[in-house]
């Protein structure tokens, strides 16, 4: 295995050139990546995947190729959603990162060349890598559900990547009249973070409840069950009565297409006119794996689970949303367990030995009003070229509400954790 082919000067000087103006360390730490790992997205898998790397081996050279400054973490944006919380709270700089030795290259990268090694990025620089990391995250499938493309979403918002979709819902609430409709229509699985659409609803309903009490949430759905649904039903029952219909799979809730000139939202059982349509589209693995023949038919790269190698592409590793991997949920707990096993496998891939076999535990916590939530956590394992869950704990359906207390106060810790390991 060839690990210790530098980035020709070439390289580096074009890069150099190239990303002089974007570059948020200054060029020499990317001088110093003259061999080493590039990893593409400074999101939860990104982000604290770089990070593990720089604390296993303080001299392997770490490039972080993210295009935005500043990142908007998705966990604790339906609070933001319904007023509970300011966006401010939930942007995440780079600043740490590169202070630590991490070239942070402030681009997006567009072309991937296996055979080389290299990855082209939007100013036109290039990186040469030994190892690339990919973890870019979901894109939407804007070919799948007729009427919805990019343009639509800036009418009718889908809120599933966080920053200025998150306030777009949030003003649409504000400014619809008491007594409308909020539509919230949910894809079939798989999509990023599966319970956090029942999430939402309930702290929509939170909103509409002190402000709007005469409007209603309709969860138009494309599934018959849902994680943690016995919770999340019990909970509309207490807090919410009368507020939250869903319209499951087998009840006609699939939306087929969307008018987002008037705002419709249509199934094969009929048509829903919107106050505000929440419309969260089917989804992919983040576009450049795709552009790196890393992602398969169904738009996810599938992994081998113990090193988190691609099954389609030499040396590249595929962690969080965009990898497909059994059992193991898309969420930020699980792609920032997967950031750091696959930072102990390339590590060790790099020195010539075998990957370990990991064993990632994931925790998911759901708030349905302040002070009031529930979660559920498992323990995954690689087994037959799979993750499987081999140890789950979900919340007791009656528990009391200190329970639900402590949980809420659980959940902003685990955020408080998460984020400080990924951005310092
Ligand atoms: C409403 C909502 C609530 C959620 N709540 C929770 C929760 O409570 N708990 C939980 O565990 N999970 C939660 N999640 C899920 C969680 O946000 C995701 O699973 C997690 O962010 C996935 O991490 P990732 O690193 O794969 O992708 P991301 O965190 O999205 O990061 C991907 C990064 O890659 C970058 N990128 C993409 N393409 C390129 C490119 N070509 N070049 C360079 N960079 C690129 C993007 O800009 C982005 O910064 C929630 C999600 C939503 C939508």
């Amino acid at each position: 295995m060839d690990v210790t082919r530098p980035l020709t000067r070439r390289d580096v000087a074009r890069s150099m050139a190239a990303s002089a103006a974007s570059l948020t360390f200054p060029s020499p730490s990317l001088a110093q990546s003259a061999t080493g790992v590039v990893v593409i997205g400074g999101g939860f898998g990104g982000a604290s995947c770089a990070r593990a790397l720089r604390r296993i081996d303080p001299k392997l050279g770490i490039t972080l190729v993210e295009p935005n400054r500043s990142f908007s973490a998705c966990p604790f944006s339906n609070e933001v959603i319904a007023g509970l919380r300011s966006q401010d709270r939930q942007q995440f700089t780079y600043d740490r990162i590169a202070a630590e030795g991490i070239a942070v290259v402030a681009q997006a990268a567009i072309r991937i060349d296996p055979q080389s090694r290299t990855v082209g990025l939007a100013d036109g620089g290039t990186l040469a890598y030994d190892r690339l990391v990919l973890a870019p995250g979901i894109d939407f499938r804007f070919d799948a559900l007729p009427g919805y493309d990019e343009a639509a979403s800036t009418r009718m918002p889908h809120a599933w990547k966080a920053g200025a979709q998150t306030m777009l819902l949030r003003r649409q609430l504000e400014a619809m009249d008491d007594g409308g409709v909020v539509v919230l229509a949910v894809p079939a699985a798989p999509l990023r973070c599966p319970p956090a659409p029942y999430e939402r609803a309930s702290l929509i309903a939170h909103y509409l409840k002190a402000r709007k009490p005469r409007s209603k949430i309709i969860i138009l759905d494309a599934k018959d069950g849902f994680s943690q649904q016995r919770l999340f039903e019990s909970a509309w029952k207490e807090l919410y009565p009368g507020m939250i219909e869903r319209v499951a799979l087998s009840q006609g809730g699939r939306v087929t297409s969307v008018d987002p000139s008037t705002n419709t939202i249509v199934t094969d059982f009929g048509d829903y006119v919107a106050g505000v349509a929440n419309v969260i589209p089917p989804q992919k693995a983040g576009r450049i794996a795709e552009i790196a023949g890393a992602a398969d038919h169904t738009g996810w790269c599938p992994i081998d689970p113990v090193s988190f190698a691609s099954k389609l592409v030499p040396n590249i590793h595929v962690i969080g949303d965009a990898c497909i991997a059994g059992q193991i949920p898309k969420s930020a707990s699980a792609a920032h367990a997967q950031a750091s096993a696959c930072a102990a496998a390339v590590a060790n891939l790099i020195a010539g030995k075998s990957p370990e076999m990991p064993r990632l535990n994931g925790a998911c916590y759901n708030t349905v009003a302040p002070g009031y939530a529930f979660s559920l956590s498992g323990i995954y394992q690689p087994r037959d070229g799979q993750f499987i869950e081999v140890e789950s704990t979900t919340s007791p359906v009656d528990a009391p509400r200190d329970v639900r207390e402590r949980e809420a106060r659980d959940a902003e810790n685990w955020f408080r954790t998460i984020t400080v390991d990924a951005f310092g």
